[in-house]
């Protein structure tokens, strides 16, 4: 079948489709996959669909040319057929203008479900029509792992192995990661840190032979099926207002906010794209000052927001420099080697033009959670208050709408939200159960060959 091709920000990878992607992840030339050209999409095309239609409507300009209509619709239908809210990504005014896009009703309560509810069923059609068999590993400081868990679990011929550092994640989603019911889900609690738990994995990646023994693979936001799925709910909500917005996003890897940037680029029109960050900065730095450095990661009360680099921002350079391969390769070599590097004024100027970007710290955090309860009663999540706090920032315009992308549930973060206004925020009825649920996971030393033998033993007996 023909279809869209992908190209690697980096250059030195053939161009594939959409299911070499999916699977794929990373290209092989150590970039990222972006479509040759970015199809156009007509609001005409989205407004007075539901959410389902109009990711049918965006994603098969992508994925069409390995997926036929009828397998993507199914897919997708199925994807949110579960979710808490049929509207699937609601949109909720909570101020003169200023409105949040609830994108937390799936399986596990954060935004990520609505691209991998997606994905891994896609995922799975395309391992089904090849008959190859895929190893999923992850790292995880919570959300990542309990929504790949929920979109891969009981999947044919894959196998989930997921990562959480042992004693450092809240207990919800400890415990949606470690009650699923699914044989081919496997958690192991890892006696270290994140980055212990992520060191780890980029070292089974870079183990050649095993990887290839296991059918490794990843679905962390560096895929671009993922910035697909997730640009669909930038147009339902600019249909819904029938006016160009701007976005306020809570950012870490910078995979939310540069769907944004995708769906600008598809021809919808966004007035701005907001980067809100915590304490972790790295973003806020480079947008606002044109240098791009990490940082040591901080732990904050937005934990899915405490990351040291911005894996994404890779394809917004990308962008930004005229699609300039070789410069994009040389200056992720120079950031790989110098952990820094200074953008050119013409990158900064072509960045300028969509985004701009705010840092909001703890406290911040805990007076904004309060402060929306006050007004409006309602409780939010503390990723949400980050992208709160920065819209409140932007100048008041009575005519241009803002929307914050309220990426979580509160029930999720209960102890932020209990800090801040005393309440406890109750979870969905089909989780009350949560804590009564049989917990399954392994706790292993941090140590790569450990790991990788529990893999393989485990892989060998599926
Ligand atoms: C993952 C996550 C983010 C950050 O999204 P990026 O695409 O990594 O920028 C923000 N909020 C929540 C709740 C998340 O789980």
């Amino acid at each position: 079948m023909t279809g869209l091709r992908f190209i690697s920000t980096r250059g030195q990878a053939p161009a594939c489709g959409f299911a070499d992607v999916l699977l794929a992840g990373l290209a092989p030339d150590g970039g990222l996959y972006m479509p040759e050209a970015w199809p156009q999409i007509d609001l005409s095309e989205i407004a007075g669909k539901s959410y389902a239609e109009a990711a049918f409507a965006v994603l098969k300009h992508f994925a069409g040319g390995d997926f036929t209509d009828a397998e993507l619709k199914a897919d997708i239908d199925s994807a949110y057929a579960g979710f808490d809210d049929a509207r699937i990504a609601p949109l909720v005014e909570i101020g003169p203008n200023l409105f949040l896009l609830e994108l937390f009703h799936g399986p596990t309560l954060a935004f990520k479900d609505i691209a991998l509810q997606v994905l891994g069923r896609l995922f799975a059609r395309a391992l089904a029509k090849r008959g190859g068999r895929a190893t999923v590993v992850a790292a995880t400081s919570g959300d990542t792992g309990s929504a790949a868990i929920a979109a891969l679990g009981g999947l044919a011929n894959i196998e989930v192995f997921v990562m959480h550092p042992k004693g450092r994640v809240s207990e919800v989603q400890r415990r949606q990661m470690t009650t699923s019911a699914h044989t081919n889900v496997h958690n192991i609690a890892l006696e270290g840190s994140f980055d212990d738990a992520q060191a780890i994995v980029k070292d089974l990646f870079a183990d050649t032979v095993f990887a290839a023994s296991v059918h490794l693979t990843a679905v962390n936001s560096i895929n671009f099926a993922r910035i697909a799925a997730q640009s669909v709910y930038y147009f339902t909500a600019t249909a819904q207002l029938e006016k160009p917005a701007t976005f306020v996003v809570p950012t870490g890897n910078f995979g939310d906010v540069f769907a944004g940037e995708a769906a600008m680029r598809m021809g919808l029109a966004i007035e701005k794209l907001v980067v809100a960050t915590n304490a972790n900065d790295i973003m806020a730095r480079a947008l606002n000052e044109g240098v791009y450095e990490a940082g040591r990661a901080q732990h904050t009360l937005s934990p899915s927001m405490d990351i040291q680099v911005a894996s994404n921002f890779e394809r917004a350079l990308f962008e930004a420099s005229g699609r300039d391969a070789d410069w994009t390769r040389r200056a992720m070599a120079d950031f790989a080697r110098d952990k820094r590097i200074v953008l050119p004024a013409s990158v900064r100027a072509a960045l300028a033009e969509r985004y701009e970007a705010f840092r909001t710290d703890d406290t911040e955090t805990l007076a904004t959670i309060r402060l929306v309860h006050a007004e409006t009663g309602r409780l939010i999540d503390p990723h949400t208050a980050v992208a709160v706090a920065a819209a409140g920032r932007l100048p008041i315009d009575a005519f241009k709408p803002k929307i914050v992308l309220s990426t979580a549930h509160p029930a999720k973060f209960p102890d932020a939200v209990r800090e801040a206004t005393g309440q406890i925020p109750p979870l969905p009825p089909r989780l009350t159960d949560l804590f009564n649920r049989e917990e399954k996971m392994t706790a292993l030393a941090p140590d790569k060959g450990l790991v990788q033998a529990y893999i393989t033993a485990r892989v060998a007996a599926s």
